[in-house]
């Protein structure tokens, strides 16, 4: 039976053991479907996150997505484009259920405008990276990705701990809100401003913000105060981070860590320039893009000039993927890019050994069943040091959302392990019910974002899109139930591509051997791509593993 869901009581969510569609696959498609609407920012409008990550084009669409994923045979193939279902063919049943390209523009055209004239004509959505792919699981996934990034910068900075320090950010949308509660995991004293009181309110009644400052002079005092105590403590305030950020160099503090999560990769639905109310803002939406467009654009140029001004002041200061940087510097902040992209700074040795983010949601809808697979991790991984500490905190302090889910930083190898071991624990009857699995498109091999994922690499093929185009035909041979290609990005066009997978595991034989295959090969390829650019490390995992890379001769 689906549950009741109090944020948005039209969009229950998932669960029980009656399928509606003709086999698990095919159902696992449809709750996970499901689950991003229950889980989004704005399901009422498709809206899953960051700004316009759509589940589908329309509600004639989705509506249609949903009954042909209830009908479907499993040695059939639904096509999407752009969260429009166009075909439903004849193929096998070890080919994917489902396949989808979103917001791809060839080239030339690739540019916000150009995205924004099509979305108007309704000829394209923006999925988001996991909204359109239906893999969203709520905050969660961004919590483990930012307490990652905060954990990797204590052991960077502040000798693995940051009990005592101050971290700075802004944004407390559908991404962003996961900073307070990841920054408090972390030990840290975290102020997040946002400009928007109603998405303040809502962290705060969520618990992720421990409490909501009337003005900055008094958030300081709270950080001042936690830091001296070395307490753990997440303090919202509503404000613009174009006038904040200003106003705490202007008083000489400097935090130990400063970022920024506001939806800065749109300049339109997205980022709100300072000295415009919201009402404003949405008013120039629709009637003033252009005048909305500069405006943001010189309010984002002060915000990263107090950002850079804060670095040179000795904070750590990074980029958290919303392409804050790219609009700086095209509204003539020249050294925007001397502050660092977290990829490059802090992860990219774990994603060279395809170490990323890997996540399990419940079909069943029982929380019971994360709460055995979080034991099978730390039975299978007790050595692995990162994961079992992110378990632990993660049961004591993430909240479920949707479909009981859970991420967790996993390699080759341990992902197909893991994923094996779970697709037994179903067929044994030890789960209430069937598992998905998929993970971020932020991985290893399935990202080419020359401002994100891929900046900077070794052998300067940032901007080349094979990588993830080859990760999804690979998907695609590789038995996976759905396989998605992105692109756009910040921005909306031609930031980035991406490639996504989801596999279920219900307990079958053929479940296994798709896991097998698709996991395995997706994991296999991250390693690949990391040791073609000449990384040490994936170099080094091709080897352990037994990974096929293939070398070319010296000659
Ligand atoms: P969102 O649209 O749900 O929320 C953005 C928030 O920023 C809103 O609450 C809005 O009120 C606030 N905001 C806008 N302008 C502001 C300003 N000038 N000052 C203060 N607050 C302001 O977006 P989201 O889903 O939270 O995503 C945020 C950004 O992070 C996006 O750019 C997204 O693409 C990016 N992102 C990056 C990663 C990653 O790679 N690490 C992952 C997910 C999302």
């Amino acid at each position: 039976m689906p549950k009741p869901n109090p944020r948005h009581p039209n969009f229950p969510i998932p669960g029980g053991l009656e399928l509606r569609a003709k086999g698990w696959r095919q159902e696992a498609l449809l709750r996970l479907l499901e689950n991003v609407l229950s889980v989004g920012e704005d399901p009422e409008n498709l809206i899953v996150y960051a700004a316009l990550g759509k589940a589908a084009r329309n509600w004639a669409a989705h509506d249609a997505i949903v009954r042909t994923l209830k009908s479907m045979d499993e040695d059939q193939t639904l096509i999407i484009q752009s969260g429009k279902p166009v075909g439903l063919l004849k193929t096998h049943d070890k080919a994917p259920l489902v396949i989808m390209a979103n917001c791809n523009i060839v080239g030339q055209w690739a540019k916000a405008e150009y995205f924004y004239e099509l979305q108007e004509k309704g000829l394209i959505c923006w999925g988001g990276l996991t909204a359109g792919a239906w893999q969203y699981i709520g905050s969660q996934g961004v919590i483990q990705g930012t307490y990652e990034i905060f954990m990797r910068i204590a052991e960077k900075r502040f000798g693995g701990s940051l009990e005592g320090r101050f971290i700075l950010t802004a944004g407390l949308g559908g991404m962003g809100g996961a900073q307070p509660l990841a920054g408090r995991m972390a030990g840290a004293a975290i102020l997040v401003v946002d400009i928007d009181p109603e998405r303040v309110a809502k962290r705060k009644a969520i618990g992720f913000l421990d409490a909501v400052a009337p003005d900055l002079d008094t958030a300081l005092q709270m950080i001042d105060a936690a830091v001296s105590e070395k307490r753990a403590v997440s303090i919202g305030l509503v404000g613009n981070a174009a006038d904040i950020y200003p106003q705490i160099v202007k008083r000489g503090t400097v935090p130990d860590i400063v970022s920024d999560q506001t939806s800065a990769h749109d300049l339109v639905y997205g980022y709100v320039p300072k000295g415009m109310s919201l009402e404003e803002v949405r008013r120039l939406r629709t009637e003033g893009q252009g005048q909305l467009m500069a405006a943001s654009r010189a309010s984002i140029a002060d915000h990263v000039r107090a950002m850079l001004t804060l670095q040179e002041k000795g904070a750590e200061v990074f980029d958290n993927g919303n392409l804050i940087r790219t609009q700086a510097r095209e509204g003539g902040v020249a050294n925007a890019f001397d502050i660092p992209i977290f990829t490059e700074a802090y992860l990219r040795p774990l994603f060279a050994r395809a170490i990323g983010p890997f996540r399990w949601m419940a079909l069943s809808g029982e929380e019971s069943d994360i709460a055995r697979i979080d034991d099978l991790v730390l039975e299978l991984f007790p050595d692995n040091h990162i994961v079992t500490n992110w378990i632990r905190l993660a049961r004591e302090n993430i909240p479920f959302e949707g479909l009981p889910a859970r991420i967790a930083w996993l390699g080759h190898g341990e992902r197909t392990q893991l994923a094996l071991g779970v697709n037994e624990l179903v067929a044994k009857g030890e789960l209430a019910g069937p598992v998905a699995f998929s993970r971020d498109h932020l991985d290893a091999g399935a990202m080419a974002h020359p401002n994100i994922m891929t900046e900077n690499m070794k052998d300067g093929s940032d901007a080349i899109a094979d990588w993830p185009l080859i990760n999804a035909m690979t998907m695609c041979s590789s038995m996976a139930d759905l396989v998605v290609i992105h692109s756009g990005g910040g921005g909306y066009a031609g930031y980035m591509t991406s490639a996504g997978v989801t596999i279920v595991a219900d307990g079958t034989a053929a479940a296994a051997e798709r896991i097998a295959h698709a996991i395995t090969n997706d994991t296999s390829l991250g390693i690949i791509r990391y040791a073609d650019a000449g990384y040490d490390e994936a170099i080094e995992a091709a080897e352990e593993h037994g990974v096929p890379h293939i070398k070319l001769d010296a000659s």
